[in-house]
């Protein structure tokens, strides 16, 4: 049942994809690779007063991570860079195995602990996140100047 669901949520963002495109300047782009299944993610993320005011994604590979990015644009934007970055480490706890999966807790995001019992899937889970996680030091080298 539960992985059921799961797999409904992947597929409905896979298909009806959230913020997918491009931001206008001023913004930060990173680039994501996952070579062991060739799935690529490029994220628009543009920083106002230590928030992430908006973000978009682009890329092309399979289903999971296409929709992990679009779920990321969803669970990020207006997130202070403090709150992006715990959302990080807690969706690679999730996908991870390292916390229990909880649809209260975590939302749909729960959905992508699905992929916890195949290793070859997890990286394609992560991607999104850890382009994030690039993006988000790019803003901070961009905050000090
Ligand atoms: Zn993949």
């Amino acid at each position: 049942m539960l992985e059921e669901l799961y797999q409904e949520i992947i597929l409905d963002h896979y298909r009806h994809p959230r913020g997918r495109g491009e931001l206008e300047p001023p913004k930060i782009t990173q680039e994501g690779f996952n070579p062991s299944c060739g799935d690529e993610v490029i994220l628009d993320v543009r920083v106002e007063n230590g928030r992430v005011s908006d973000v978009r994604f682009r890329g092309r590979g399979c289903s999971i991570s296409q929709a992990s990015a679009s779920m990321l644009v969803e669970a990020v934007k207006g997130k202070s860079l403090e709150e992006a970055r715990q959302l990080i480490q807690q969706v690679l706890a999730l996908v991870k195995g390292e916390i229990e999966a909880d649809f209260e807790q975590h939302g749909e995001l729960a959905a992508l602990a699905g992929v916890r019992n195949f290793p070859v899937r997890v990286k394609c889970a992560t991607l999104a996140w850890h382009t994030l996680e690039e993006a988000l030091k790019q803003a901070e080298e961009v905050a000090a100047k």
